[in-house]
């Protein structure tokens, strides 16, 4: 009973007096093992949040404490609440929409000798810009700069950040305030706001272009030139391509121009195809080494798409020009780090020996898997969901043959057959299956068509065929 003096208190101020106070809770979190566990000021900042929300029950609901709060479910809360705001908020993904080279989910995973090589360099100090012989200063591209010429027969080779700033630095190193001349056929948006016409004034030089949409000419090219122009540019259309009435002189053609105006040639490849795929299959792109065979004064590409290496931009080239994009001072602003250093001449050693490179290269392994493999896959990943869920009857699955891309902008238009397992529970839309896979802590990405959940092998490492019978007994769950 209060005493007489004392002002009577309110039903809700005697009510949420029964709350725990802070500096209590925060004892109890010590007890419970979450300090030191967790971060101090957020086990604070998650047990103030989680009480306030208590707290605008008792006064919002008219409830009693006690049937709001339970130590139980409080510190339960509060731990979930840590351990999801600590979980990566980067991490891996299974692709099972068989977009090879996926932009949105990294691109290329790597190989295991890359991501090796990532690890050993990374957590320790590395001769990155430092000559183990002399013991004095050296530039960072050594390890991959031999690599890279034996690779594409170029006398030398520098890399960059990615290969939209091996374009730009390329533009700004040979052509600022002069001329560089493209044909309209080839004043294309890559995607991700990266469009010639931009790069091309962006590098500080005026855009001459040259021909029709569908047709460029020598002759075009020839009626450009002029004393202000410095570069022909060729560029890769990559994600579009002309169909029908179309034509661009022949590269030999272009360089041999180039050759009689003291011109050089760059060409953006876009990919940059260090294999030859044909004998697989996949359409003919002329490899780094023909390019440069052709006589093209300098080409960049991707690290990341048909290459199967980290993100990087890579220029090769006559070693004039190659100084010259190392000596600008943008060279500095697109630096590349050492972890991508260390993968990229862990792929490139790959390459060296081009039987093995494609089983040992994630992204070329998977662009050529062939149908009989993509069959006994997806009939294995099938296999896996029916033994985990034990054929319980809501799930239904089918293999159906499908078709897989390429993506990251090559080779738009092939069709890489392959078959795929579809999915469907029983009384669930499909919508709603395709969210939870995404949102669980190990998230899978599928694609929906026409109501069936679709995995597709070809970018599905079998040792994520586990994962996925584990999801897809949560999905008959939900
Ligand atoms: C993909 C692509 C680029 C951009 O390369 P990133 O490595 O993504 O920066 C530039 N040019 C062409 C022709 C491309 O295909």
């Amino acid at each position: 009973m209060p005493k007489k003096s004392e002002p009577q208190k309110s039903d809700l101020q005697s009510r949420l007096a029964e709350l725990p106070a802070v500096d209590e809770l925060l004892h109890e979190a010590f007890r419970r093992g979450l300090l030191p566990r967790f971060p101090r000021t957020l086990v604070g900042e998650l047990v103030r949040s989680q009480l306030k929300t208590i707290k605008d029950r008792v006064v919002g609901e008219s409830l009693q404490v006690k049937e709001l709060f339970s130590a139980e479910t409080f510190w339960s809360a509060v731990e979930t609440a840590l351990e999801e705001f600590l979980a990566a908020n980067l991490k891996p993904v299974i692709n099972a929409t068989g977009v090879v080279i996926h932009t949105n989910l990294g691109r290329s995973p790597l190989a295991a000798a890359a991501v090796e090589q990532i690890a050993a360099v990374s957590g320790r100090y590395s001769n990155l810009e430092y000559d183990l012989e002399t013991g004095s200063r050296s530039i960072r591209y050594v390890n991959v700069e031999a690599l890279l010429c034996r690779l594409s027969g170029a006398e030398a080779a520098m890399v960059v950040n990615n290969n939209a700033g091996a374009v730009l630095l390329a533009l700004s190193a040979l052509a600022d305030g002069r001329e560089v001349v493209v044909s309209r056929g080839e004043l294309v948006e890559i995607g991700g706001a990266f469009r010639i016409p931009e790069i091309v004034v962006q590098g500080g030089a005026l855009l001459r272009e040259v021909g029709a949409t569908n047709r460029t000419h020598l002759k075009d090219y020839e009626a450009a030139i002029n004393e202000e122009t410095a570069i022909l540019l060729k560029v890769h259309t990559s994600n579009y391509r002309l169909m029908g009435f179309t034509g661009q002189p022949e590269v030999r053609e272009l360089v041999a121009l180039g050759r009689k105006h003291g011109i050089s040639v760059v060409e953006d490849l876009g990919s940059g195809n260090l294999l030859d795929l044909k004998a697989y299959g996949l359409p003919g792109e002329p490899t780094v080494r023909e390019v440069m065979a052709s006589g093209v004064d300098l080409v960049t590409f991707s690290g990341d798409k048909l290459l199967g290496g980290p993100q990087a931009g890579i220029v090769v080239g006559r070693r004039d020009l190659v100084e010259k994009l190392k000596k600008h001072p943008l060279n500095r602003a697109l630096r590349i780090d050492k972890m991508t250093l260390a993968g990229l001449e862990a792929v490139l050693k790959c390459f060296l020996d081009p039987l093995t490179a494609v089983e040992k290269i994630p992204t070329l392994k998977m662009l050529t898997m062939t149908e009989a493999e993509l069959k006994k896959r997806a009939q294995n990943l099938r296999r896996a969901i029916v033994r985990h869920c034990q054929a319980d009857t809501r799930l239904e699955l089918k293999i159906e043959s499908s078709t897989s891309r390429a993506g990251g902008g090559t080779m738009p238009m092939v069709e890489l057959p392959t078959f795929c397992l579809n999915l469907r529970v029983a009384g669930q839309s499909s919508a709603l299956l395709e969210k939870y896979l995404r949102s669980r802590p190990f998230p899978i990405v599928v694609r929906i068509v026409d109501d069936w959940l679709v995995f597709d092998p070809r970018t599905i490492f079998t040792d994520e065929f586990p994962e996925i019978a584990r999801a897809c007994q949560e999905l008959v769950n939900l």
